[in-house]
């Protein structure tokens, strides 16, 4: 008998039936002889639905009564799902992420998980049982107060039931195959990869691609747990994400494993820098104290006759309003001329672990972006990923032109879309 972990994202129980379906799915997988926690994330697009309703009351809702109204949608979830469970003629006990021993720090809205004591499941499983814990949420150590860990959470929540449970496996069930070589809602020849090791998958997931959370594969990543990402709405085995490809598995021969896109950032320059010791950790100093993340940094060669120079680096959308406000504040100290924001941008990413030993990635790579017409604005690599930010509507039609240029086009398309809105 083995202890299995399912994660079921909200597109697969946007609605009654879709509900019913999993719950047929979980019984079946406990009349398998197996022992089942299930986590399970808010119905549809309730998370965004929710926060439209609390930005309609007040321009800046406060963290802690946010989070207070976000875990609310995962609890709409987890007893529904318990009364279908139920309904087949399986005991199901549902949870709150407090009361399945998530333990978090109080950062609201990005809270950490610090422990996890899921005492009352292992009271459920030892019963008989199904456990469906609510995802994304747990409680502050300190504050006492109910946080969540971030959107896409529910798959962190997953992750570290698993590990705190030693299960064998954790499922991610989603509306999707499982990992493909890039996002099939945007490239329809994506490919499905067999198996996908942390290592590539954290870059793939911190460069955008949602499919994981990129806590989530920290998580798994730390207690070498293996994950299987797979549709809900289809029998077919999904994607492993493992430590190392097996010998012969799908990643041997390419050199690129995914490409991931981005949305959700935005650029600044700060333009007229004076070129001088210690002016660069002045500015991310005060970008730093407001706890704002930077991800893409370019500063350039000063101009010889002003000693002048521009930098630019992108963070959260987000943060972009309360970054330029820093900013301004500096602006008489540090002596620089002007800001510029510019939130119409894109990011690309390719990933691949073969980078490492292939020379000549980063010029195939510009060649198809110039073939397709788009201008990179800034660049960053790692070791295994090379980033560009281009303009936001020549994204997608870059990612389609760097799929096709290192040869990852199925030759039959397989990747369905099986349901959400893609929101
Ligand atoms: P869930 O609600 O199940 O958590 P998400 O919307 O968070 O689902 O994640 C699944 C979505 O991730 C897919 O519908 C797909 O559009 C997107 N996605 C982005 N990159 C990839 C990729 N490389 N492989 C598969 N899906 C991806
Ligand atoms: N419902 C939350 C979100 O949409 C958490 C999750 O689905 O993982 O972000
Ligand atoms: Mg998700």
């Amino acid at each position: 008998m083995g202890l299995i972990v399912q994660k079921y994202g909200g597109s697969s129980v946007a609605d009654a039936e879709g509900m019913k379906r999993v719950a047929a799915r979980i019984v079946a997988a406990k009349k398998d002889g197996n022992q089942v926690v299930v986590v399970v994330s808010a119905m549809g697009d309730t998370t965004d639905e929710l926060i439209d309703l609390a930005n309609a009351v007040t321009p800046i809702p406060g963290g802690r009564e946010l989070d207070m109204l976000l875990t609310a949608g995962e609890r709409i979830s987890m007893a529904l799902l318990a009364m279908a469970i139920s309904n087949l003629g399986h005991e199901a006990r549902s949870f709150t992420g407090s009361q399945a021993g998530v333990i978090t720090d109080s950062a609201h809205g990005r809270a950490r998980i610090i422990d996890v004591t899921p005492g009352r499941i292992q009271e459920a499983l030892a019963d008989g049982a199904i456990a469906i814990v609510a995802g994304f949420q747990g409680i502050s150590q300190d504050t006492k107060d109910i946080t969540t860990l971030g959107r896409g959470g529910s798959d962190t929540t997953a992750v570290a039931l698993a590990a705190a449970l030693d299960a064998d496996v954790c499922e991610i069930y989603t509306d999707v195959d499982g990992v493909f070589s890039s996002d099939p809602r945007v490239v329809p020849a994506a490919r499905k990869l067999k198996t996908v090791t942390y290592e590539e998958m954290l870059e793939l997931a911190a460069a955008g691609a949602k499919v994981l959370h990129l806590r989530c594969v920290e998580y798994a990543r730390r207690y070498n747990l293996p994950i299987h990402v797979r549709s809900s709405f289809s029998p077919n085995e999904g994607t492993w994400v493992v430590e190392n490809h097996p010998e012969g598995g799908n990643m041997e021969q390419a050199i690129i494993s995914g490409i991931a896109h981005d949305k959700s950032e935005a650029k600044i320059t700060i333009v007229g820098v004076p070129d001088r010791t210690g002016i660069a950790a002045r500015i991310f100093q005060a970008i730093a104290d407001a706890d704002i993340n930077i991800d893409m940094i370019v500063q350039n060669v000063s101009a010889a006759a002003t000693g002048l120079t521009d930098i630019s680096f992108t963070v959260p959308k987000a943060e972009g309003a309360n970054a330029t406000a820093i900013l301004k504040r500096i602006q008489g100290e540090v002596g620089f001329a002007s800001i510029q924001y510019d939130d119409s941008i894109g990011k690309l990413s390719l990933v691949g672990a073969g980078m490492r030993s292939h020379p000549g990635v980063t010029a195939t790579f510009f060649a198809a972006m110039a073939e397709a017409g788009l201008n990179i604005e800034m660049i960053s690599t790692s070791e295994i990923r090379i980033s560009i930010i281009c303009r936001e509507s020549d994204l997608e039609k870059g990612v389609r032109a760097a799929h096709t240029a290192f040869g990852l086009d199925a030759d039959q398309v397989e990747a369905v879309v099986y349901g959400g809105t893609g929101r």
